[in-house]
């Protein structure tokens, strides 16, 4: 069986997606692609997740045809593969309708950075794509990189961070990205975090957002000081 390390993170990273309420029923999916093979590991189309297991997970070449696995992949694979083609930096994505972060992406508004959590692991605001259509089939991924490509960034989360992490996608839901699987998904449980405490927070008043240079202390914190490394 091909890559049994990362079909193992990548069927983890799923189960992770209910344990943190990030999805309901069978949406929701992560990916992940060994750079040596260019191969990308992503969950089945439609199967229930406590029927998934690391065999089930279905490997794809980045044409998206299928190298291993007997069911059919994620619908939302060629999204996925779009983006993976272009950024040799992205090895890890999730896609999640996580509720908080969703309805901030049906209006259509990012979201500033009012928390210093959010500080620490983006350190700008959370942006929002434009509405892609499921046709043409590669829209969604060009949406996707529209806004992870945007060069207008910190220079200092720059340094740190050669893409936009996280994409709200407009009328749809949330995609984020890592160099890992692993990665992607501490992305996706923080922006849904992020969300839900910023919308309980509009529907008490207004917050006050965070200066620039409040922004930039908390996320070099995080990024150079906090950890055991
Ligand atoms: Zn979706």
């Amino acid at each position: 069986m091909l890559l049994k390390e990362l079909r193992e993170e990548v069927y983890k990273m799923n189960m992770e997606l209910p344990k943190n309420n990030l999805v309901v029923l069978t949406s929701g999916n992560v990916s992940g692609r060994d750079l040596k093979t260019n191969l990308v590991v992503i969950k089945p189309s439609g199967v229930k997740y406590e029927d998934l297991s690391p065999e089930k997970m279905v490997i794809v070449d980045l044409d998206g045809n299928v190298v291993e696995g007997n069911l059919k992949p994620s619908v939302d694979t060629l999204s996925h593969l779009v983006v993976y083609r272009e950024r040799k930096d992205i090895c890890g994505i999730v896609h999640t309708h996580s509720p908080f972060a969703t309805s901030f992406a049906l209006l259509g508004k990012p979201i500033p950075v009012y928390l210093t959590s959010h500080a620490d692991y983006f350190g700008e605001e959370i942006k929002v794509s434009r509405y892609a259509s499921p046709i043409p089939l590669e829209d969604v991924g060009k949406a996707l990189l529209e806004v992870i490509n945007d060069e207008n960034r910190p220079e200092w989360v720059k340094k740190h961070s050669s893409f936009t992490p996280v994409v709200l996608l407009k009328n749809h839901g949330v995609f984020t990205f890592g160099k890992t699987p692993s990665e992607a998904l501490k992305y996706a449980v923080i922006v849904e975090e992020v969300a839900k405490t910023y919308y309980f927070a509009l529907t008490m008043g207004t917050p006050e957002s965070l200066s620039t240079l409040e922004v930039k202390k908390w996320y070099e914190r995080f990024h150079e000081v906090y950890g055991q490394n």
